[in-house]
């Protein structure tokens, strides 16, 4: 019998039912098929509904093709070409970091701080590592008055950076360079979700398909945090905040390095899964409280 004509008799539910089979979640497999039928995320119940619907061939084809692909562990965000983060619906692909949940603790944060009194009225914020732009779209999306400035070292990053603020209408300064290299002034607020994942860690493996340089980063996995809070003192206004992503058991770590370079205040937040996964403090500026060295 003719390989096509079998596979276009398959119905919507046969097709979940064989990427199942792959080993793949069910919600995967349905948003996956969604994608291929060209139809919003949020028409699941379509899905439902039409059960018994045959499939034209390329639908399945294509479907099934990224149902290898995702059983092979590429992130589902990737098959799709989107993520929502903070609410806002985000390009992204291989070239960047798939934005994680645990980041909107940072957002979170970073939004509480810019909320009290004695910021100005267009405080200046700089988000390093902006990757997809995820972290500085959401704030500058809830917040329309910062004067928001995003660096990567990924030209790459940063043309899906650039993308997703053009798409949602948002001015961002974008800046290609490594950390401050490329960076002058001073800021009221600085976040950054780097690398953080020691170079050994097992987990990398199954991140295999998101680009190493934005996940691992040196032995311990703080070689970009301690240059980050080493170099942020000469690039915040006295009183300005540094607020750090970092893994679910480097906050002890991370507070400490923060002390050492004179901040104040440190403190960490969790996630939504209890751990806790940013950590920051205050720069009082040179001559203020608290500090124990310069450097
Ligand atoms: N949270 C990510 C993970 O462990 C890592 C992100 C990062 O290194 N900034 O999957």
């Amino acid at each position: 019998m003719d390989r096509v004509l079998v596979l276009n008799g398959l119905t919507c539910g046969q097709a979940l039912a064989t990427a199942q089979g792959l080993g793949l979640e069910r919600l995967d497999a349905q948003l996956l098929l969604l994608h291929a039928l060209g139809k919003p995320d949020t028409d699941r119940a379509w899905l439902l509904a039409h059960d018994t619907d045959s499939l034209a061939a390329a639908t399945w084809q294509h479907f099934h093709a990224l149902s290898q692909r995702r059983a092979s562990g590429e992130p589902l965000a990737y098959l799709t070409e989107g993520k929502e983060f903070f609410g806002l619906p985000l390009h992204v692909d291989a070239r960047v970091l798939v934005p994680r949940p645990d980041t909107e603790t940072l957002v979170e944060w970073a939004l509480d701080r810019l909320a009290r009194s004695g910021m100005p009225p267009a405080p200046q914020v700089l988000d390093l590592g902006t990757g997809s732009g995820a972290i500085a779209l959401a704030l500058k999306k809830t917040a329309p008055g910062l004067d928001m400035t995003a660096v990567d070292a990924s030209e790459q990053a940063l043309a899906v950076a650039r993308s997703n603020a053009a798409r949602h209408g948002l001015a961002v300064s974008f800046i290609e360079g490594s950390w401050f290299d490329k960076v002058g002034g001073h800021f009221h607020l600085i976040v950054s979700n780097p690398p953080y994942v020691a170079q050994a860690d097992p987990h990398l493996a199954a991140l295999r398909h998101e680009p190493l340089q934005a996940l691992s980063a040196g032995p311990d996995g703080l070689d970009d945090i301690r240059q980050i809070i080493t170099q942020s003192p000469s690039h915040l206004h006295p009183q300005g905040w540094l607020l750090l992503e970092h893994g679910y058991d480097q906050a002890a770590e991370v507070c400490n390095l923060l002390r050492q370079h004179g901040f104040t205040e440190v403190q960490s937040r969790a996630d939504l899964a209890g751990v806790l996964r940013c950590s920051g403090g205050c720069w009082q500026g040179l001559g203020g409280a608290g500090i124990k060295t310069a450097g």
